[in-house]
């Protein structure tokens, strides 16, 4: 006997990359930031009096917004803190899209999107990308005929790593009747010469939401911390209806605050990772792993047949490095490796070359 309502019944669940207690795992799977969060994270922590946890926290957490709006030079009713980014995903599908109505998303893309789709009973149109995972150059017109109330869109893009352009969300952001959700989860690991800057975007596109999250770049994935941006329009009904009074806790809040405060730290760490990330790519395509360039903090990579990318993983495994393999359509060849600390990844390096008969 079930109690499900059928849209439920019918749907899978999401299958999040495999989490290890072991210590000696080198770790590069789920794209977590491998430095330690900063110093000033660990003192909030450690100086709070948990005699406060008697009490709800501040609902909006209006410190946190004060500073995040500081630090994108925007107000804070442009701020909307959650529980994650993976909250406000849901956040926004529940207050923008009813269930039966289309919500977009790019072949590959996140793969929560189709359960977050299904969960509201929405209808998913994919777009695919091209070959070389650029936008396809119809892409505007795909999304006019799919009639989507709301596009979901990874930049820079997972788990392919391209970017698209400031101007190419403006364009999309004009041209588009919908919502568009632009999940930044990736984006602290951009070259800053590339100029990348979205949020100056949110004043004249209103139907702009960006996400951003404290768990990549911030080394902050166990506190489960994320906030949006976009105009008042779209951050209120949201605000003051949709999520739960209390959906960010106190010591979250905290913590949240004191990182953003202390982004200088994690700019040397996201500094620090562009750099690996250079000479990871460069030692996957000398052997014969080919690697695109990327604006995140994990590559993409195909495997050759001879080995098989589900076997690379498995060999890999053996030898207690983790990377992630997707059992789906145009990425099965392929494994998404995040960037590690100089040693890690090293290491795998080393143990692809013994796979390969190389050493
Ligand atoms: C990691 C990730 C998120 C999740 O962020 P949380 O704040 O940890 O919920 C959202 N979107 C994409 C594309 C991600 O890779």
């Amino acid at each position: 006997m079930s109690f499900e309502r059928l849209n439920i019944a019918k749907m899978h669940g999401y299958s999040p990359g495999e989490q290890t207690d072991s210590g000696n795992t080198i770790k590069l799977n789920t794209n977590e930031n491998p430095y330690p969060p900063s110093p000033e994270v660990a003192s909030a922590l450690s100086s709070i009096d948990v005699d406060c946890l008697r009490r709800y926290p501040v609902p909006m957490a209006d410190s946190f917004r004060e500073t995040a709006s500081r630090l994108h030079q925007v107000s804070p009713g442009n701020i909307i803190p959650a529980n994650g980014s993976d909250e406000l995903l849901r956040l926004a599908i529940t207050t923008f899209v009813e269930a039966g109505e289309v919500i977009a998303v790019t072949q590959p893309s996140y793969s929560l999107y189709p359960v977050l789709a299904a969960i509201q009973d929405c209808k998913l149109i994919e777009i695919p990308l091209q070959a070389n995972w650029d936008m396809p150059a119809d892409f505007f017109e795909q999304l006019e005929k799919s009639a989507a109330k709301m596009l979901l869109l990874v930049n820079p893009q997972a788990p392919t790593g391209g970017l698209l352009s400031t101007d190419y969300i403006l364009q999309l952001a004009s041209s588009f009747s919908g919502v568009i959700v632009l999940d930044e989860a990736y984006v602290d690991f951009v070259d800053p010469e590339l100029n990348y800057d979205s949020v100056s975007l949110i004043n004249s596109c209103e139907n702009l939401l960006i996400l951003r999250t404290l768990s990549k770049g911030y080394s902050l994935a166990g506190l489960r911390f994320g906030y949006g941006i976009g105009a008042e329009s779209l951050i209120d009904p949201i605000m003051f209806k949709t999520r739960d009074s209390y959906n960010t806790d106190h010591i979250s809040q905290q913590l949240a605050n004191a990182a953003l405060k202390s982004i200088e730290y994690s700019k040397e760490i996201w500094r620090r990772i562009r750099l690996d990330r250079e000479v990871l790519r460069s030692s996957l395509n000398e052997l014969g792993l080919v690697t695109p360039a990327s604006q995140t903090n994990f590559l993409l990579c195909q495997v050759p047949d001879s080995i098989g990318a589900e076997n690379l993983y498995q060999l890999l495994k053996q030898g207690n490095i983790l990377v992630r393999h997707f059992d789906q359509d145009r990425l099965r060849d392929k494994l998404r490796i995040t960037v590690g600390k100089e040693s890690e990844n090293l290491a795998l390096i080393t143990a692809i070359k013994e796979i390969l008969g190389q050493l």
